[in-house]
C-alpha cells in the first residue's frame, strides 16, 4: 500500500532527528578534544602539528553545531507568541559572559510588549549567531547595543557594535554559505540567520563601515494579539 508522509512531518521528522543527534555528538568531540590536547603535550614537533589539525577540525565539526543547533530540541517545535524583551534577555544572559571574556560591554535596551510569531529556539538560534560575531569583531574597547522597539507595525531589533567592520566586499557576501574570514570560522552562521528569518518573515540588513562597526537591523512583523 501507499503511505506517504507530508513534507511538513517530513521536516518535522528531520529536524527533531537532527537536534537528536546534534545533542549526542557534542560530547564525544569533546571528550576526543581533551584526550588529543593531553596526548600532544608529550608529542614530538612535526606530531604536535599534526595534533593541532586534528583539534581544528573537531572545532570546525562542533562549530557548525553550534551554527546550527544550539536551541533544537528533539521535540516538536511549534510557532508561538514570542515576547521579543524575553527572548533578548535570555541571549543576554547567553552572550555576555563572552563579551566579558573579550574586555567589552553589552547593553540590551527592550521595549515592553513586543510581540512576534516564531520559533522560540529558532529565534536564540539567529541572534545568537549573529551576537557571536559581534564578540568576536570586537578590538579594545569593544561595545555591542541592543535595542528593540516598534516602528509602523513592525517590531524592530538592532545589534551594533564597534569592532572589525566590514567593507563592501564583504557586506555583499553575508550569508553566502561558507564565507568566513576567521581562521575557525564555518561561513555558515550568517545564512542560517538568513534563512531563520526569512522563515519568520522578518527582513535582515547590515551596515558596517571597516575599522568602525556594524550594524545589524532585523524585521518581524508585529503580532496581533487579540
Ligand atoms: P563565521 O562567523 O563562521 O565566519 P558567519 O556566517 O557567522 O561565519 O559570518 C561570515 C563572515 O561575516 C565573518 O567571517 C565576518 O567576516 C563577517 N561578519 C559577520 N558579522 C560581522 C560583524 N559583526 N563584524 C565584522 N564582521 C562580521
Ligand atoms: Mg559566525
Amino acid at each position: 500500500y501507499n503511505y506517504q508522509l507530508q513534507q511538513s512531518e517530513r521536516m518535522q521528522i528531520i529536524s527533531e532527528l537532527a537536534a537528536s543527534i546534534a545533542h549526542e555528538i557534542r560530547n564525544p568531540l569533546q571528550v576526543t578534544r581533551g584526550f588529543l590536547q593531553l596526548l600532544s603535550r608529550n608529542a614530538t614537533e612535526a606530531n604536535k602539528n599534526y595534533y593541532g589539525m586534528a583539534i581544528n577540525e573537531l572545532d570546525r565539526a562542533a562549530g557548525i553545531i553550534t551554527d546550527y543547533l544550539t536551541f533544537a530540541k528533539p521535540e516538536q517545535e511549534t510557532m508561538v507568541l514570542m515576547d521579543v524583551k524575553q527572548e533578548l534577555s535570555t541571549m543576554e544572559t547567553i552572550i555576555r559572559p563572552m563579551v566579558m571574556l573579550h574586555g567589552g560591554i553589552l547593553n540590551v535596551e527592550a521595549s515592553e510588549h513586543l510581540k512576534i510569531i516564531g520559533s522560540s529556539a529558532k529565534f536564540k538560534q539567529a541572534f545568537m549567531n549573529m551576537l557571536k560575531n559581534s564578540v568576536e569583531s570586537l578590538q579594545e574597547d569593544g561595545t555591542i547595543d541592543v535595542v528593540a522597539y516598534e516602528e509602523n507595525s513592525a517590531v524592530v531589533i538592532r545589534i551594533s557594535d564597534n569592532g572589525l567592520g566590514m567593507d563592501e566586499d564583504q557586506l555583499a557576501k553575508l550569508g553566502n554559505p561558507y564565507f568566513s574570514t576567521k581562521t575557525k570560522g564555518t561561513g555558515l552562521g550568517l545564512m542560517v540567520t538568513f534563512r531563520i528569518i526569512e522563515a519568520m518573515n522578518g527582513t535582515l540588513v547590515f551596515h558596517s563601515e571597516k575599522g568602525k562597526g556594524t550594524e545589524a537591523t532585523i524585521r518581524f512583523p508585529l503580532a496581533n494579539q487579540d
